[in-house]
């Protein structure tokens, strides 16, 4: 009898769906729909990669927000933070439902402008503004939100030329207990300079202070900090009613509320430990509230939110394009999209979904993307069902800062697809193509031909 020859044990971990005490696992429960519309059928017809955002997540997502507000204040005013998303169709949806628009280069100014925002409802952030791009904003009565002493010097210059007035308000940046903080935006509040800011503005009458601004960082997890930052607001435009007896006409929290994405490094599911919009809400409102303003004179609530109005609302469509083994045995799936396309797979742990019923058993694996550059990691581990080439999968919540923050980098960006109210897909933003990038290009005459 010949020896039976031999062959290495493997030790293969195999973790099925299996039922445990928490229920059945449920994270990868294929999602084939979007709103009710296929995911193969969007694949099919738009191409892969493809970006596909829901009007209805973010309309509900936004109402959802003003009504946490407004039923705890009276005056609540919302503007879309253009640098978050600003597909005209995005933010048309947010103006449709009421939003101004809070831009931070003239860029997205003039996106606004262009989308029939009146000049007076917008708001301008933001560290870079030239002397031209002030001189836009205060012929179009926007509301200028001044950064740094060197903008101060240069609007109330710019206004002695134009002989014209500016409603402006100040950033204010602070300690409230979120390490490390956010201070090179604004003027400090603990070290007075936010304050005799304020001061060198009311020594100007053609500066007109109407709001104070900040914005404390992004991806807030405790409502707290909003609290500690709304009463070190009231406390200056306490101070300027008692110096100046003049009413603040608003109060701007800025954004950063945290959206349901899981940070890299937590623990717990986003969704398990972020504050609710509520949460918000009550620290800032009662915050307000409680201070000491006199009903007919309180100030209007501004509320710039951005990632936890939109993150929920995107989604990323992609294709499997080879499986591989890496030299330790891990496997590696190679997708269609990375990096260049996941801006915020740096940062997040995105919930990925197969579009299609898939093996029960899932195995730890590298995700990498398309780019022939080792950077290009959508995440170093997951545990996914054994995809192969050809699956499709949905990537959650990238809503937020992917479409504005993407990078073109050996490949063409891909559609850009809203699913209506009515459950119709419409193409927001086509591909682009090699003629995209051509035609920036100039080629000197002694190069154009090289036979
Ligand atoms: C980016 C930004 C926002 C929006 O921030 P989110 O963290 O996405 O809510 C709001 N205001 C200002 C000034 C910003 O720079």
């Amino acid at each position: 009898m010949a020896k039976i020859s031999y062959e290495r044990p493997v030790i293969t971990k195999l973790n099925t769906g299996t039922m445990n005490k928490f229920g059945t696992r449920t994270e990868f429960a294929p999602v084939t729909h979007i709103d009710g519309v296929s995911v193969k059928k969007l694949i099919a017809d738009y191409g892969s990669p493809c970006f596909v955002i829901s009007e209805r997540t973010i309309r509900n997502t936004y109402r959802n927000a003003v009504r946490a507000f407004k039923t705890r204040y009276p005056k609540v005013q919302f503007a879309w933070s253009y640098k978050t998303n600003y597909l005209n169709a995005v933010c048309n949806v947010f103006h449709q439902e009421g939003s101004w628009a809070e831009v931070v280069s003239i860029f997205e100014y003039e996106k606004a402008l262009r989308n029939g925002v009146a000049g007076e409802k917008i708001i301008f952030n933001g560290p870079d503004k030239s002397e031209e791009d002030l001189i836009k904003a205060v012929e179009n009565n926007s509301l200028i939100h001044i950064d740094h002493s060197d903008e101060l010097y240069m609007l109330v210059e710019v206004l002695g030329k134009i002989k014209k007035k500016a409603r402006v308000a100040i950033r204010v940046n602070m300690d409230t207990g979120v390490y490390p903080m956010w201070d090179r935006f604004g003027f400090n509040y603990e070290n007075g300079t936010a304050w005799a800011t304020i001061n060198k503005i009311f020594a100007h009458p053609e500066l007109e202070l109407v709001g104070l601004h900040c914005h404390i960082g992004t991806y807030m997890l405790t409502a707290h900090a909003y609290s500690v930052a709304t009463s070190k607001l009231c406390d200056l435009a306490i101070n300027v009613k008692y110096r100046y007896g003049k009413n603040i006409e608003y109060l701007d929290l800025g954004g950063g509320f945290a959206s349901a994405n899981t940070l890299k490094g937590s623990y717990l599911q986003g969704g398990d430990i972020i504050p609710t919009m509520d949460d918000y809400a009550e620290a800032i409102t009662s915050t307000i509230l409680n201070y000491g303003f006199k009903m007919d004179e309180l100030p209007t609530l501004f509320l710039e939110t951005g990632r936890a109005l939109i993150d929920d609302a995107g989604y990323l469509l992609g294709s499997v394009i080879a499986i591989k083994r890496l030299s330790d045995g891990r496997r590696a799936t190679i997708m269609d999209f990375g990096v260049n396309l996941l801006f915020t797979s740096f940062w997040y742990n995105h919930r990925i979904s197969p579009a299609q019923e898939i093996s029960s058993q899932t195995e730890d694996m590298v995700l990498y993307g398309p780019l022939c550059m080792n950077i290009d990691v959508v995440r170093e581990s997951i545990n996914l069902p054994l995809l192969n080439k050809g699956d499709q999968v949905v990537v959650h919540r990238v809503g937020a800062y992917n479409m504005t923050q993407w990078m073109q980098f050996i490949q063409m960006r891909p559609r850009i697809v809203m699913i209506g109210m009515d459950g119709t897909p419409h193409v927001i933003r086509e591909k682009e193509s090699l003629d995209t990038m051509l035609r920036y290009e100039r080629l000197p005459e002694h190069l154009e031909k090289i036979g």
